[in-house]
């Protein structure tokens, strides 16, 4: 019970601290004209293949570096995740640039 208690807390900490690193995040991106954002941190993006987009379906934390089977592509686990992350963020951003237009397009049909 104890050990769930503290599991709970520990979790609930880091929930705050990601939050709060977020939160820096985005007041920064903001002061510099950027764009923060955010994927779905849950995802395995280290089991997918950056280059073929394979998804391996296991991989150990002591797994640092794998070769894909599908691409014989050698990849290191952090890299391959970052190279992941990078292309859905701006996939992300892709699709939020095609609503705003889709916005502005609507709207200013609207107003004619
Ligand atoms: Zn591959």
């Amino acid at each position: 019970m104890l050990r769930k208690h503290n599991h709970n807390l520990a979790q609930t900490r880091s929930d705050v601290s990601w939050g709060m690193f977020i939160n820096f995040m985005n007041y920064k991106l903001q002061q510099k004209g950027g764009l923060l954002v955010e994927i779905n941190r849950w995802f395995p993006w280290y089991k997918i293949c950056s280059r073929c987009l394979y998804q391996i379906s296991e991989m150990p934390l002591d797994v640092r570096e794998w070769t894909c089977p599908s691409c014989g592509t050698g990849r290191d686990r952090e890299e391959n995740a970052s190279k992941n992350i990078r292309a859905e963020g701006i996939r992300e951003i892709s699709v939020l640039e095609g609503l705003l237009l889709f916005a502005q397009r609507t709207l200013g049909k609207e107003g004619k």
